[in-house]
């Protein structure tokens, strides 16, 4: 290869309007309905959403595993959809590991650059780097049925980059691991990709293993992309109530937008008006939903004079304590209001402070914790 060529970044993938429709008998199913992501090299997106929402079709289109019905898979300015899985240079780590049960892990890891006719002792190196940054090498062995699964996994890790594919895909490939387990590997596929600064395509229903991981998440809802940001952004900006109410709980409260302007609009929530951030899509006169997060949500006793005794700068009203229950590090509140039963969290807290079912709290937020969306 020319020296230009070396240094090109790689690993700059696109989706252009990528359709699947998988033609049953009777009726056509429509899986991935055009979707279309500008993926920067060495970058880790998480594709995120419910059972059946097309993750794991679109996450198969850009392996090849499925053909594109429509649109393009790029990769590096060249277009894919006409190679076959093996002439992609990419890797696919698997739910179920998929190792070979007769070959050792060595020979597991070295399989890819054997039948890329890799020179033996070239093979070798390679194998032991693959080996050691997996920590393996005293595994090196044993055979598959010999290691538990987070091995196995590691393993699994080890073969898909020791090819050094341009990106790397994951098709949940922790759901199989203990939960300790899986957010120790979290960490450890997350720090190993950053090292190595291949991009990579994962996909899972874990919210948290995607907020931890990602460097940007697709939300995903019946073939289609609701939103692509960043964790943070997904979390505080989300933008439809879907992805709001996927990701992490929310709170919805309705509301009629005015004096939109500057990306902020003034909405009345619980018995009073606040200025709130807003959507690009909110005008005014609108209806919007406010989207409160429950750990944004304060309560506090309500006193004799129906007065909070530390009001400040936050929006509140009265509410009436439908459940409580402690968690040990939060306790989490059912409160019903004037306008429906709001939930609300409330960490590290002090057990003399944990209100009871019945009491009467002020129910708060700051309006800097308030987001609003269009109505869908
Ligand atoms: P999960 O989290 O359950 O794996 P997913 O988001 O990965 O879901 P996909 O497996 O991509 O979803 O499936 C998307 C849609 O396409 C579903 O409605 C599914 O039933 C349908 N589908 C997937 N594979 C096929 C197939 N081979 N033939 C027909 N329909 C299919």
């Amino acid at each position: 290869r020319s020296a230009t060529e070396k240094d090109a970044p790689t690993g700059h993938l696109e989706l252009r309007d990528v359709v699947k429709v998988f033609s049953g008998r009777g009726k056509d199913v429509y899986a991935v309905h055009g979707v279309s992501l500008d993926v920067a090299p060495g970058e880790f997106i998480t594709f995120l959403g419910p059972s059946g929402c097309g993750k794991t079709t679109t996450l198969r289109m850009i392996a090849g595993f499925e053909n594109a019905t429509e649109g393009q898979v790029i990769l590096d300015g060249q277009n894919m959809v006409s190679l076959p899985p093996n002439r992609r240079p990419m890797s696919m780590v698997f739910q179920s590991y998929a190792l070979f049960p007769h070959l050792s892990v060595r020979d597991n890891v070295g399989y890819g650059l054997k039948l890329r006719r890799v020179p033996a002792e070239e093979m070798r190196e390679q194998v032991d780097v693959a080996l050691t940054s997996m920590n393996l090498t005293s595994l090196a062995d044993r055979a598959p049925n010999e290691l538990s699964g987070g091995q196995q996994q590691r393993v699994a890790l080890a073969r898909a980059m020791v090819v050094q594919p341009k990106v790397l895909l994951f098709d949940e490939p922790l759901s199989n691991l203990d939960a300790k387990l899986r957010v120790r590997m979290r960490l450890e596929i997350r720090r190993l990709q950053q090292r190595m600064g291949i991009t990579s395509i994962y996909v899972t229903h874990d919210q948290s293993e995607a907020m931890t991981m990602s460097d940007r998440i697709v939300v995903m809802n019946a073939g289609r992309i609701e939103q692509v940001a960043t964790p943070e952004e997904i979390y505080r900006r989300p933008a439809s109530t879907f992805v709001a109410d996927f990701i992490g709980r929310a709170n919805f409260l309705q509301a009629t937008a005015q004096n939109v302007s500057a990306g902020k609009c003034g909405v009345q929530v619980l018995g009073r008006g606040i200025e709130a951030a807003c959507h690009a899509d909110v005008r005014d006169g609108d209806a919007v939903t406010v989207v409160v997060r429950p750990e944004s949500v304060h309560l506090e006793p309500y006193d004799a004079a129906g007065k909070a005794a530390d009001a400040g700068e936050l929006v509140g009203d009265m509410g009436r304590v439908l459940s409580a229950v402690f968690y040990g590090d939060h306790v989490e509140y059912e409160v019903e209001t004037q306008v429906g039963t709001i939930v609300c969290l409330e960490s590290d807290p002090d057990v003399s402070a944990v209100h009871a079912e019945g009491d009467a709290v002020r129910v708060s937020f700051a309006p800097s914790r308030a987001w609003v969306l269009p109505d869908d």
